[in-house]
């Protein structure tokens, strides 16, 4: 393990309660109906399923956040350039903790709060999945194809990015 790798998975661990507080946040804000605006903007409407799917999402992510691995592999990452983290899901380790992999990349990615939690969403019970990456493509997809914005882990890390720090 090189030094570059090391200092991913600490700087992780370091944000793994961050990713949850802004979790606890947007299930606070869902339930009081405030920021509905970002519900809208990353999921095409503020419905009670939007509401209902955005909620459960943050609730497995806090649950998946309490007991986790930050790892990283070398070889898997340079595999992939650009990527910036991943997982398997369902995968745990021998404690039963779910295991999330970081890449050097996140390092250069600001929040990385936000890519622990795009991660953490791919994991049970919310499973969500890769639909489409990056902002504008997102937000085009919550008018195009609620449905899938709505499975899409990265639309699920902007809203609670944006809910936390706009
Ligand atoms: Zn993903």
């Amino acid at each position: 393990m090189g030094s570059d790798d090391a200092e991913v998975v600490v700087q992780s661990i370091q944000k793994v309660a961050t990713a949850q507080a802004w979790a606890a946040n947007a299930v606070r804000n869902i339930g009081n109906n405030q920021r509905s605006d970002l519900l809208t903007k990353w999921f095409g409407s503020k419905s009670s399923r939007v509401r209902q799917i955005a909620k459960q999402t943050a609730n497995s992510v806090i649950e998946v956040l309490e007991s986790c691995e930050i790892r990283t592999d070398e070889q898997e990452c340079n595999k992939m350039p650009g990527v910036l983290a991943y997982v398997y899901p369902g995968m745990k380790n021998s404690q039963g903790q779910y295991v999330m992999f970081m890449c050097d990349a996140s390092l250069n990615y600001n929040p990385l709060t936000g890519v622990l939690y795009h991660e953490a969403a791919h994991h049970p019970y919310s499973n969500r999945d890769d639909v489409i990456y990056g902002r504008g493509d997102c937000q085009e997809l919550a008018q195009s194809n609620p449905n899938g914005a709505l499975n899409n882990a990265d639309s699920h890390e902007y809203y609670v990015t944006d809910l936390n720090t706009r």
